[in-house]
């Protein structure tokens, strides 16, 4: 949701259900916004910070005027606004702990989504229970990419189901809490991931992720023009699909609702007409290339300084440093003494590289590359979008084919 009317179509989706959680994200822009107001601490640039929380303060209140048209304020926004004010202005910086201090800055946009829907609903009739999800998400004690820990929570929040009279239930997707009490998130996009936790503890009948596309598609309309719906799909092609990168759902969505068996419908917002796109477990594999562009890579390629071994006796240095500092790799390629990853960028990409050079490797670093991976390729996308014309890496199977190339 990005504005009022965003809002008041939740109308459409409520209407006529009787029992439903709805898992909300932070609304329009919010959370890049919010990843700005962290950067501006991690900088030490404080008068960025609070003047991004401004913003930030100044676009809600305008979504809660109009949604009450005219006059209007949530004291529990501005209480989140002020929080996250406080915390700006009164918490020194401190790099060890970044990611947490990421999380807790983040999280505010969920928190204020959640208070101005669910507010909003009560005012005009539709009862409801804003439910604060770091009470009912127990997470692994990593931050900016915990995974929900099942167990845990599961008892957390049946209890806060059946505590309540609601039957409507709003609660923040993307976030949760570690053991420490501290405010953890699931991963950019992950309010996903957060709504199938959701239904695999409450063993919902179907999910549904309404957004502003009429379903999934093969390819983002906005970069290629072979973009179609696709109208359904199985749980191994999707997350094959959300792991290239296409960011239509999370790609830990999926493993919850596969576990239960829970259809998942992705549908245009507020729309209950449109069919958009069925994901179960027994839609046939897609046929069509699926064109996925993945932006902010960095290619490192590690080689043995002394060509005296085999580089694979030390991929598990390679991949536990990688995992120390939290590097998500999307592509391998080895030879016997050179090994070339594809990974997420990172704030600890320095240091990690640093880390292998102690471990024997000499590192290098391409920055700002993006990966493309055509699946079910034909020769037709294949000629149109695989230019081995100045590429880092190119990897073929018979099905798939993926390119590293510097940004242009
Ligand atoms: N608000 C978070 C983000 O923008 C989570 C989500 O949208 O799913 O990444
Ligand atoms: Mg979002």
């Amino acid at each position: 949701m990005r504005n009022a009317d965003g809002v008041r179509n939740l109308l459409n989706i409520v209407e006529g259900e009787r029992e439903l959680f709805i898992i909300v994200s932070a609304m329009g822009k919010t959370t890049n916004a919010l990843e700005e107001v962290f950067d501006g601490c991690r900088t030490g640039d404080i008068e960025l910070a609070e003047q991004k929380i401004d913003q930030i303060a100044a676009y809600h209140a305008e979504i809660i005027r109009d949604l009450y048209g005219g006059e209007h304020t949530s004291e529990q926004v501005d209480a989140f606004i002020e929080e996250l004010r406080r915390f700006v202005r009164t918490v020194p910086y401190d790099a060890s702990r970044a990611e947490e201090r990421y999380d807790r800055t983040v999280a505010f946009g969920e928190l204020i989504s959640t208070t101005i829907i669910s507010e909003w609903l009560g005012s005009v009739g539709v009862a409801n229970h804003w439910v604060d999800m770091r009470r009912c998400f127990v997470t692994q004690f990593r931050h900016k990419d915990a995974n929900v820990l099942l167990d845990e929570s599961a008892p957390l929040l049946r209890r806060e189901v059946a505590g309540s009279e609601a039957r409507i239930f709003i609660g923040q997707g993307f976030i949760g809490s570690a053991a420490d009490g501290s405010t953890t998130t699931l991963g950019r996009e992950g309010s996903d991931y957060s709504a199938a936790v959701v239904a695999n503890i409450l063993n919902a009948e179907s999910m549904t992720v309404w957004k502003d596309v009429d379903g999934i598609l093969n390819a983002d309309p906005k970069i290629f023009e072979e973009a179609q719906k696709i109208d359904a799909l199985n749980y191994v092609d999707t997350i094959e699909l959300a792991y290239s990168g296409a960011q239509i759902i999370h790609p830990k969505t999926i493993k919850p609702l596969q576990n239960k068996n829970i259809p998942l419908f992705v549908r245009p917002f507020g729309d209950k007409s449109a069919a958009g796109t069925r994901i179960d477990g027994s839609a046939p594999s897609v046929t069509i290339p699926i064109i996925i562009l993945k932006r902010n890579q960095s290619f490192l390629t590690l080689r043995s300084r002394d060509l005296s071994f085999v580089l694979e006796e030390k991929f598990p240095i390679v991949f536990s440093t990688l995992e120390r500092f939290r590097i998500k790799s999307n592509l391998i390629h080895n030879t016997a003494v050179e090994l070339g990853i594809c990974c997420e960028e990172s704030w600890h990409l320095q240091e990690a590289t640093e880390a292998l050079r102690e471990e024997g490797f000499e590192c290098e670093i391409c920055e700002q590359c993006n990966l493309l991976t055509i699946r079910h390729y034909n020769d037709e996308v294949f000629e149109k979008y695989i230019d081995c014309n100045d590429y880092l890496i190119s990897q073929l199977t018979p099905d798939t084919v993926r390119i590293v190339k510097r940004r242009f």
